[in-house]
């Protein structure tokens, strides 16, 4: 077995962990962050490009793959990493997420989960040993079982029906694994219910999977919710594997879930906020499309070391989103990875030196100057979620769903 998860510092007054995971594309470090990949493309970067800011591991969509270009195609040409040109380390999701909020014609059984395609309106069935299958064909270094993703909100006896359905899942997704060159990871349901997420731990660590996910967070629950969630579910995971929470966050979440013993994250907003001309300064937000930038001849953040800030000034950075320019994007993307990829790198770092809970207390002191920069516009550093969405049957595809 290629997967190995080493532990190589405990932060003494905080959950926090340091870590390295060697897989069979190498190593990534921990706390991780994966940019998204969903269709087997970080969106306008190369892999290239990608590793030489520091990229060790990306996640991409098996949901997108299985129904374009197909994973049985992928499997033929090579595998996903040699189709996408990337050597390292890869994770893909189960499938089921996408499913559940892309589809609205989606039908949930014991058995598994039946779909249209957002595409051309086929039918589809992805079970927990096709889940495993497609993954397999696609052959990435981490595979996710087929979960429920719990609806927000959910009684009680929703909540346990659904992690109930996740626990059969994941079981099935267990016995019907037939590579050992790939870790296996299971999803820890419940809701916002303490004793089901226990109850799901409990369950799962029985079943002995390679390291462990919590899933059903970042989906209209508020941020003090979803960090308390996290806070009391973190520390009942196996201590020696791997945690992973999906689809978080801004990057203060993502701070304050390493403190509660986090190590791997994805989310789609450094990758899609750069599109959408929102970028991440650590002083908050910069909408470039404001009329203060189009004289302005610094960089978007000074001091940054990113290509873009190397380079170009926000005054062009605002003439380029405003002309649709495609640089737009990619320049855009270039300097918000560079952003998070920097950031999880300041947090190993500072788990590395023991002074963690500091620089976290510094990020907030200079994340609070925010409210001066952009009045008036979305705040990500503030809320990871829209919340007109809150409450909606199918989470806003805020983890990897991005179609544009
Ligand atoms: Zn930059």
């Amino acid at each position: 077995m290629a997967f190995h998860f080493e532990i190589l510092k405990k932060d003494e007054t905080t959950g926090a962990r340091l870590g390295r995971c060697h897989t069979a594309h190498g190593v990534f470090h921990t706390p991780a962050f994966m940019a998204v990949g969903t269709q087997g493309t970080v969106k306008a970067l190369t892999p290239e490009e990608l590793r030489e800011m520091g990229a060790e591991i990306i996640l991409s969509n098996t949901y997108h793959l299985y129904l374009r270009p197909g994973h049985e195609r992928i499997r033929r040409l090579g595998g996903l990493h040699r189709f996408m040109h990337w050597e390292y380390p890869l994770l893909t999701d189960s499938g089921g997420f996408q499913v559940f909020s892309l589809n609205s014609l989606v039908k949930i059984s014991e058995e598994g989960v039946q779909f249209q395609s957002h595409l051309d309106g086929s039918r589809h069935e992805i079970t927990p040993e096709k889940a495993v299958e497609i993954q397999e064909a696609l052959g990435a270094d981490i595979i996710m079982c087929l979960d429920e993703c719990t609806p927000y909100p959910a009684s009680h006896e929703e909540a346990e029906r659904s992690m109930e359905l996740t626990l059969n899942w994941s079981e099935r997704c267990r016995d019907s694994r037939r590579r050992e060159d790939q870790a296996l990871f299971g999803i820890v349901q419940g809701g916002m219910y303490p004793d089901l997420r226990k109850r799901c731990v409990e369950a799962l660590g029985g079943m002995g999977f390679d390291g462990y996910a919590m899933g059903g967070l970042s989906v209209g629950e508020s941020k003090e919710r979803m960090l308390e969630v996290v806070s009391r579910t973190a520390p009942l995971l196996p201590l020696d594997q791997p945690r992973y929470l999906m689809g978080v966050g801004t990057p203060l979440d993502i701070a304050r879930a390493v403190l509660q013993g986090v190590d791997m994250f994805d989310c789609v907003l450094p990758t899609r906020n750069a599109r959408n001309g929102m970028l991440f300064t650590k002083g908050g937000r910069l909408v470039i499309k404001n009329a203060r930038y189009a004289d302005d001849d610094s960089p978007i953040e000074p001091g940054c070391s990113c290509y873009t800030c190397r380079h170009y000034s926000r005054a062009y950075l605002r003439h380029l989103y405003l002309a649709e320019e495609i640089l737009a994007m990619r320049l855009n993307t270039v300097h918000n990875l560079h952003f998070y990829l920097n950031f999880m790198g300041e947090i190993r770092q500072a788990i590395a030196e023991e002074r963690l809970k500091d620089w976290v207390k510094t990020c907030y002191a200079q994340g609070a100057s925010e409210e001066e920069n952009d009045p008036g516009e979305p705040d990500p550093w503030g809320s990871s979620f829209p919340q007109k969405l809150a409450g909606k049957r199918n989470p806003a595809p805020v983890r990897a769903a991005s179609m544009k």
